[in-house]
């Protein structure tokens, strides 16, 4: 099974954009994951391929209509499709590593971008779109977070990254931030290495690791300590 994403957009150019390069580049040019993004636009109405409106009740800015936004799903995923259906949204929920790991072990997603004000709350509804947000901050589109979400997964497909094991100690993996890195030169503007990360003892410096994370998390991230 090839993790498959198609994206629904009104600016499909902005895709593979920085997915074509570098690990995820080479790995769709090899066909580990297949990514098709869809201009919303192709539904549009009328002469002008019109996708919005204004708000109902007023106030500033235009909303993807719901009948124009529901066609585009159909075209692209019929009711069978098992994909899961994102919408990228600020007031969607956080999106984690957990959930990161949940979609790329699956057969891809659909993802809807959002633009202006947002989309007709009532296609959230009848197509069942599961809001995702990157952040407690406002982009412009929601390109960038779909691209962001895909990036996170794609490099989890089996065969993407180069050593098997180097996702599993990263922040997240474990509830904690990573370990701090080094490496050469030893001293580098009179600041050395870590004695104990040269001293070739395995076990110590798994202990060391450890201990950096648990206060790297403590000292930035104590929420992510009373989680679990
Ligand atoms: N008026 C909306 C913001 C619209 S921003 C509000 O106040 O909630 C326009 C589009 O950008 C959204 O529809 C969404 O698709 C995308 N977007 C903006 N911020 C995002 C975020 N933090 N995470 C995911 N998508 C986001």
């Amino acid at each position: 099974m090839t993790f498959r994403a198609t994206i629904l957009t009104l600016f499909p150019d902005m895709f593979p954009g920085p997915l074509g390069l570098s690990l995820a580049g080479d790995a769709l040019s090899k066909g580990l994951w297949a990514l098709e993004a869809r201009n919303i636009r192709e539904h549009g109405l009328g002469k002008h391929r019109t996708v919005d409106d204004t708000p109902a009740g007023g106030g500033a800015g235009m909303v993807l209509r719901a009948d124009v936004l529901a066609a585009a799903i159909d075209a692209v995923a019929p009711a069978d499709d098992p994909r899961p259906r994102l919408l990228m949204s600020p007031r969607g929920k956080p999106l984690t590593q957990s959930r990161v790991r949940e979609l790329a072990a699956g057969p891809g997603a659909l993802i809807v971008c959002g633009r202006f004000e947002g989309v007709d709350e009532r296609v959230i509804e009848g197509r069942n779109l599961e809001e995702i947000s990157i952040g407690d901050y406002v982009l412009s589109g929601g390109e960038i977070a779909a691209l962001a979400l895909l990036d996170a997964c794609v490099r989890l497909i089996p065969g993407v990254m180069g050593a098997a094991d180097s996702g599993s100690e990263e922040s997240f993996e474990n509830g904690l931030l990573e370990y701090p890195h080094y490496t050469r030169p030893r001293a580098w503007e009179s600041r050395e290495i870590p004695e104990i990360l040269l001293s070739g003892d395995h076990r110590k410096i798994a202990e060391w690791r450890r201990a950096q994370s648990e206060r790297l998390t403590q000292a930035r991230r104590p929420d992510l300590l009373n989680k679990s």
